[in-house]
C-alpha cells in the first residue's frame, strides 16, 4: 500500500481526544489504523474520529482546546460531527490575559530579497499599476468604459505598466457621510488610492454633486500639490457630452501612465513585504495542513523583518484569550480586545453573533463550529508576538505580526488588507475558490491534494502533501516563502493573475444608508 493510501489520521495536540481522517474520499467503518484504532462509523475525509470513549458532557478537545461538549456518548472510533456536540461560549473579553505569554523573538533571517518598485514614501510595490479612484458609484460605468479603451489604446505604448485598475464601489452618495461608521469606508478608499502598487500617482474621477467630494476622499495636503498637476477629473465640468468626459479621463490617465512607465524594479530586502493572510472555503484539513504551513512561512517573514497581517474577526474571536496573551505589550493586547468588543457589538446590533460564520461547505468539510474553525484559522498567524493592531481600513505601519481587523468575508477582508498596505496576499482554501485581486498578487494554497489535483490551474501551492506524509509543514512553509519572493519580484505569476481572475472591491460600511 502506498503512503497516500494507508489509513491516516492527524492529531494536532497531545491532549486531543479527536483526530482528523485525512484519506481522500474518507474511510469505511471497520478500517484499522496502524496504532490499532478501528473506525466504528464511516468517516468522511477531513472529519473527526473519537480517539477515546466519550461520555455525554465530556469535553471534545482539538488543538489542545475544548471545541465543544459531547451531547451524547460517542464510542472510540466513532464519527464526531456537528450534531453530536455543543459549542462553548466565546472567551469573555474582560478577563483575557494581557501580554502574559509574549513569545521571545525568533532568530533574524537575513539575505532574502525581492525585486520591487520602491516609492518615495518608502513603501515598495510588487506591481506597477495605474490606479483610478472614484468618489461615487455614479461614475463607475463610465470609468469602466474608459479603462477598457486605456487597455487597448494606451497600455501597449507603456510596456512597463502592468495594468490599469479602477477602484469602483457602491459608496460615496446616499449614505450618512458624517455618521461614525462612515470613517471606515472613507479611510479604506483613501488608503487604497495611495497603495504602494500605484507608485504615488493619484488619479480620481468624481461626478461633481456627490456627498464624498474629492477633498473628503483625499488627505489634507495631497490636493494642493495636485493643483499643479491635475489629478481629478470631474464629469459634471464637461460641456460636450460623454465624448468629452471620456477624453478628459483618458488624457489624465496618459500623463500618469507616462510617469509610471519610468518605474524600474530594484533589489529590496524581504523586510519590505507586507503580506496579508486569509482563508476562504475552509475545511477541517485547513487547520492541519495549509494554515500551519502558512504559519511557518509567516514566522520566516517576521524573522526576515517583514510585516505579516492576519484578519477575520469572527474567525479569531474564539481564540482571543490566546492572542491577547501573545501580545508584545499590554497596550497591543488592549487594542486587540477593543477591536473584538467593537465587532461583538456590531454583530449584536445586527441580531447575530459569531456562530453565524461557518458555511454549509465548512461543515460538510468537517468543521463542526466556529471554535474549531477559529483554532484552525489562527494557525496562519504562526508563533511570533503580536506587535500591533489596526482598525478596519487603517494603514499598517508596524513590522512583525499585526492583526488588521476585518470581517471574514473574502472580498471585504482582501479589500481592507489592501487598504492596510498589503503588497502580497496568501489565501488558503480547502473547499476551493477561484479568488483573486487586481491590486496585489494572490497565492492560493490548497489544504488537500484532491483540490490541488482537481484545480491545477487555480491552486498555486498544494499543502495536502502534509496530510499524506509526502512533505512536512516546514517543507511547504519554505515553498510558500520562496514563492512569495518570486511572485513579488514579477518573475512568477499566480494562477489568478495568469487567468485575470480579479474579484470586486467590496467596502465594509457599518454606517447607515440614506
Ligand atoms: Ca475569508
Amino acid at each position: 500500500m502506498s503512503l497516500a493510501c494507508e489509513p491516516r489520521y492527524l492529531r494536532v495536540h497531545e491532549r486531543d481526544n479527536v483526530a482528523v481522517v485525512v484519506n481522500e474520499g474518507g474511510l469505511p467503518a471497520g478500517t484499522r489504523f496502524a496504532d490499532g484504532l478501528v473506525l466504528a462509523d464511516a468517516i468522511p475525509e477531513a472529519h473527526k474520529v473519537a480517539l477515546t470513549d466519550l461520555a455525554e458532557g465530556d469535553a471534545i478537545v482539538r488543538y489542545g482546546l475544548t471545541i465543544g461538549t459531547a451531547n451524547r456518548a460517542i464510542r472510540r472510533g466513532g464519527w464526531v460531527h456537528e450534531g453530536l456536540m455543543t459549542p462553548p461560549d466565546a472567551p469573555p473579553l474582560a478577563s483575557c490575559p494581557l501580554a502574559t505569554a509574549t513569545p521571545n523573538p525568533l532568530p533574524a533571517l537575513g539575505g532574502y530579497t525581492f525585486e520591487g518598485y520602491r516609492n518615495p514614501d518608502g513603501s515598495v510595490g510588487t506591481k506597477n499599476i495605474l490606479g483610478i479612484s472614484t468618489t461615487v458609484q455614479c461614475v463607475a460605468a463610465t470609468v469602466g468604459y474608459a479603462v477598457k479603451r486605456m487597455k487597448t489604446e494606451l497600455l501597449p505604448r507603456y510596456p512597463n505598466v502592468d495594468d490599469v485598475v479602477a477602484i469602483t464601489h457602491p459608496y460615496g452618495c446616499g449614505v450618512a457621510i458624517d455618521a461614525p461608521g462612515a470613517a471606515i469606508p472613507i479611510r479604506t478608499l483613501r488608503n487604497l488610492a495611495q497603495h504602494a502598487n500605484f507608485g504615488g500617482e493619484l488619479m480620481v474621477v468624481s461626478l461633481g454633486c456627490e456627498k464624498m467630494q474629492p477633498v473628503r476622499l483625499m488627505p489634507a495636503g495631497a490636493l494642493p500639490v495636485l493643483e499643479e498637476e491635475p489629478s481629478v477629473a470631474v464629469m459634471q465640468e464637461a460641456h460636450e457630452g460623454f465624448g468629452e468626459i471620456v477624453a478628459n479621463i483618458m488624457a489624465l490617465a496618459e500623463k500618469k501612465l507616462a510617469r509610471l512607465n519610468q518605474r524600474r524594479r530594484v533589489t529590496c530586502p524581504a523586510a519590505d513585504l507586507v503580506v496579508g493572510l486569509q482563508c476562504g472555503g475552509s475545511d477541517a484539513m485547513s487547520g492541519v495542513t495549509a494554515n500551519p504551513a502558512v504559519g511557518f512561512a509567516a514566522d520566516l517573514l517576521v524573522r526576515a523583518g517583514a510585516t505579516v497581517m492576519f484578519s477575520e474577526v469572527t474567525e479569531v474571536r474564539d481564540a482571543a484569550h490566546l492572542l491577547t496573551a501573545r501580545a508584545a505589550t499590554q497596550e497591543v493586547a488592549r487594542d486587540f480586545v477593543r477591536e473584538m468588543a467593537w465587532y461583538d457589538e456590531y454583530l449584536r446590533v445586527g441580531g447575530a453573533d459569531r456562530s453565524a460564520n461557518p458555511t454549509p461547505g465548512n461543515k460538510q468539510g468537517g468543521l463542526a463550529n466556529i471554535v474549531e474553525k477559529a483554532m484552525g484559522s489562527i494557525a496562519k498567524a504562526g508563533s511570533t508576538a503580536l506587535m500591533g493592531v489596526a482598525g478596519p481600513g487603517e494603514r499598517v505601519t508596524r513590522k512583525g505580526l499585526v492583526f488588521a481587523a476585518t470581517p471574514a468575508s473574502d472580498f471585504i477582508c482582501g479589500t481592507l488588507q489592501l487598504a492596510a498596505g498589503m503588497n502580497m496576499h496568501i489565501f488558503t482554501t480547502g473547499r476551493g475558490t477561484p479568488y483573486g485581486l487586481a491590486m496585489a498578487p494572490v497565492i492560493k494554497v490548497a489544504s488537500n491534494s484532491g483540490l490541488a489535483a482537481r484545480w491545477p490551474d487555480l491552486i498555486d501551492v498544494n499543502a495536502g502533501t502534509i496530510a499524506t506524509g509526502e512533505a512536512t509543514v516546514e517543507d511547504v512553509g519554505w515553498e510558500i516563502f520562496r514563492l512569495i519572493l518570486e511572485v513579488a519580484s514579477g518573475r512568477k505569476k499566480t494562477w489568478a493573475d495568469h487567468c485575470g481572475l480579479h474579484n470586486d472591491f467590496v467596502l465594509f460600511n457599518p454606517g447607515p444608508v440614506t
